[in-house]
């Protein structure tokens, strides 16, 4: 007779019953195995491994090809090391639940240059459950710091055969880390810009130790190493470091620099005009022209090398034009 022991599975959020003293326990909605902690309910969890070694370095050849990488470098860089390891992540269903209540402003203006200030109240109520994972171990320079997925087949039997990190991070100091992000995602979904009132409970609804495959592939182009993760569930590439390419790198400064040139000279021709406004329009052009030529400039200088994961060094890569910004206004407010 199975009791109800309040777990969650880690897998695919089912409850779990099982049998008072049992520790190993099949989840029945995904039959996901799973180890019970004796101490607070922790669920151990481990996705088996699912990829062979040559997919892991089979996945180079589109990799390599993507992007502004090198574009000798399917054909120069040398494999060094292709191994897979487990690697730990603590994981929480955290549940957000309450009220933010405050207000929005809104202005309004007649064109007569009156304006008036209106306050909206608002009142969210917050109902949300966030998936957080971080990994549990230091994960040196693999880049990788977060769960990408909990769907796949769960096994402990390649536990014999593939390496395991040990987990060294606290769990309370990693759980509080997540509810914290949780909180903080929940209040941003409520978007209330001037919050007068907040109740709002975080509950974790469950703690998972995940043990997650990846490959990891080193390898060396011209003499320098560089490195590659694959998952081990999906085969996808997590994380990674590749050469930039030299040709691609100097036709987009040229372009950058052509393009702010040319607003900026635009702008020039234009202030010259000398009629009304066109001093503010051209200034205008030529900061934007100085903007653009600075941002390709920025951007390359960090250019030499493609990187993606979570690496804490990775300064521009996809989404990384709010940095640009950042660091555009850094300078500008440093007064340059
Ligand atoms: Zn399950």
């Amino acid at each position: 007779m199975g009791i109800q022991i309040g777990l969650n599975c880690p897998a695919c959020g089912g409850s779990l019953d099982m049998a008072e003293g049992e520790n190993v326990v099949n989840c029945k909605y995904c039959s996901s195995t799973l180890y019970i902690e004796g101490d607070a309910g922790v669920t151990t969890i481990a996705f088996k491994n699912k990829i062979q070694r040559t997919v892991a370095e089979q996945a180079k050849d589109s990799w390599f090809r993507k992007g502004f990488k090198a574009r000798d470098l399917p054909r120069s860089a040398k494999l060094l090391e292709v191994y897979p390891i487990y690697l730990p992540f603590w994981y929480s269903n955290i549940r957000v639940m309450g009220w933010i209540c405050g207000y929005e402003e809104r202005t309004y203006s007649d064109g007569k240059g009156h304006t008036r200030t209106e306050r909206i109240p608002k009142e969210e109520m917050v109902l949300q459950e966030y998936r957080r994972s971080e990994i549990a171990c230091d994960p040196g320079d693999l880049g990788i710091k977060f769960l990408r997925n909990m769907d796949g087949e769960s096994s402990f039997e390649d536990f014999e055969m593939i390496p395991t990190y040990e987990a060294t991070t606290s769990k309370d100091d990693s759980l509080d880390r997540m509810k914290a992000q949780a909180l903080s995602d929940a209040r941003r979904a409520a978007n209330v810009p001037h919050v007068t009132f907040e109740k709002v409970h975080v509950m974790p609804r469950s703690l998972s130790m995940v043990y997650y495959p990846v490959w990891v592939v080193r390898y060396s182009y011209r003499d320098r190493m560089y490195i590659y993760t694959i998952d081990g569930v999906s085969g996808q590439v997590i994380s990674g470091r590749a050469p930039g390419d030299p040709l691609f790198q100097g036709l987009a400064i040229t372009i950058g620099t052509s393009v702010g040139g040319l607003i900026a000279a635009g702008g020039l021709i234009i202030a010259s005009t000398g009629t009304e406004n066109s001093a503010a329009f051209g200034i205008g052009g030529v900061i934007v022209g100085a903007i653009i030529t600075f941002g390709a400039y920025l951007f390359f200088r960090h250019g030499s090398e493609i990187i993606e994961g979570d690496f804490s060094d990775k300064k521009y890569g996809l989404g990384g034009l709010g940095n640009i910004g950042k660091e555009i206004g850094n300078m500008v407010g440093g007064g340059f």
